[in-house]
């Protein structure tokens, strides 16, 4: 019989995970990839569409165009798991697995950040990009806080990234200067592994007049006096709210009683949960890494060359590096790029790239590629 691998989640884990199963062993294997949605979207696709860059249809890349050998694509919702018998349990059946991958992301928890809800607004999510774009467009003057409840959070250059195109597109607007733009991160630096980049982005927000807060969280929001109250008590006024949610893994996975701290705890080099034959990659486990996209894609190629070699019988291959590249928007149609190392060395570290317009087709390409490589596109 086929060995069966199930897969929960269709994110950047889960696509390359399969994809590379699937291009080593193609029908030797019996992959199944489930996923609630209907279609893809890079994470960096929401900035786009907060600021009118692109529109939400242009950027969804629908999972009926996922066709691999070996690969069986299900739309369901995964409603229960357990890991000890690796059986996941769907709206639609009951799915036994030899091997198991949990990579379901992470999920916002909007109720760990009282008032978020109702008085605030989160960009992080397809539906609240939508809903600020639709904002945006109406907001004219006035006090804007772009404000982050909780670490660790999904990409963290994206504050930074959102506060510089917020600039560019109230500036384009010309209404830049009846508007006081603020931005509240809870790192000392915008990106702590690299002293480099982090000087860059605090320069450029001075240079743009964007107030940089450091070292503080919003910890909830007032509605009714649109006031958002940070960790020690102060408080800043704003007409519009953009907020980065506190993070955890999502419900069905805390339910399986895998999770310490919100996440799975896995073996950073070989992504193993204390569960034979179940692992986790990307943002929905502890791998000592930032929840990023090309975290999550380097991690799954590590599970992927594990499972073949597993079942072909071959040497277990190299464990997980935990390097990654991450792309920054400057604003100003420049783009710069930090290269992070948070596994090999006694603490991470990042090098910076200045921005520039070739690193503009750089992050082009690393998008058109996974397109390609995926989705055939
Ligand atoms: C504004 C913003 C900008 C970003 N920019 C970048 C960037 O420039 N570079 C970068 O590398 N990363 C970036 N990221 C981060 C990146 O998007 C995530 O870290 C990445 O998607 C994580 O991949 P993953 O596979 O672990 O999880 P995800 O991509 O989140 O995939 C998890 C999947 O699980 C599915 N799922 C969840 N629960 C269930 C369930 N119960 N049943 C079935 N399916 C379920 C979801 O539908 C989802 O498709 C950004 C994120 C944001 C929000």
């Amino acid at each position: 019989m086929k060995a069966r691998v199930v897969v929960l989640g269709a994110g950047f884990a889960g696509l390359e995970l399969a994809t590379t199963l699937s291009e080593e062993l193609g029908n030797d294997v019996a992959v199944t990839l489930i996923d609630k949605s209907e279609a893809f979207v890079f994470g960096y696709s929401k900035l786009d569409v907060m600021f009118g860059r692109t529109t939400l249809d242009a950027v969804r890349l629908p999972y009926r165009e996922f066709a691999k050998p070996g690969v069986r694509f299900l739309q369901e919702t995964v409603t229960a798991i357990d890991p000890e018998a690796r059986r996941v349990t769907t709206e639609g059946g009951v799915h036994e697995a030899d091997y198991l991958v949990v990579a379901l992301g992470a999920d916002y928890d909007l109720d760990a950040t009282p008032g978020l809800a109702e008085g605030g607004n989160e960009f992080y999510s397809v539906a609240g990009a939508e809903v600020l774009r639709d904002l945006l467009s109406g907001f004219s003057g006035g006090r804007a806080v772009i404000g982050v409840c909780g670490a660790p959070f999904k990409c963290p250059p994206a504050p930074s990234e959102c506060a510089l195109l917020l600039h560019d597109h109230l500036a384009a607007r010309g209404v830049r200067d009846a508007c006081e733009l603020k931005i509240v991160i809870p790192f000392g630096s915008p990106v702590p592994p690299s002293p480099d980049t982090s000087r860059a982005l605090v320069e450029a927000f001075a240079e743009r007049e964007i107030e940089f807060i450091p070292s503080r969280r919003v910890s909830s929001v007032d509605p009714a006096r649109k006031v958002a109250v940070l960790d020690d008590g102060s408080e800043l006024p704003f007409d519009l709210f953009l907020g980065v949610p506190k993070h955890r893994a999502p419900d069905v996975v805390i339910e399986s009683g895998m999770t310490v701290d919100g996440y799975i705890p896995v073996d950073s080099r070989t992504l193993a949960t204390r569960y034979p034959g179940v692992f986790a990659v990307g943002d929905c486990a502890t791998v000592g890494v930032p929840k990023a996209g090309v975290f999550s894609e380097g991690a799954a190629r590590v599970v992927a060359r594990a499972l073949i070699s597993r079942l072909r019988g071959e040497e277990e291959p190299d464990g997980y590096n935990g390097l990654g590249s991450c792309y920054i928007e400057f604003g100003g149609g420049r783009i710069g790029r930090v290269d992070v190392d948070f596994l090999s060395g006694p603490k991470p570290t990042g090098t910076f790239q200045e921005p520039s317009s070739a690193l503009v087709a750089e992050k082009q390409q690393f998008g058109s590629s996974r397109r390609a490589r995926w989705f055939n596109r």
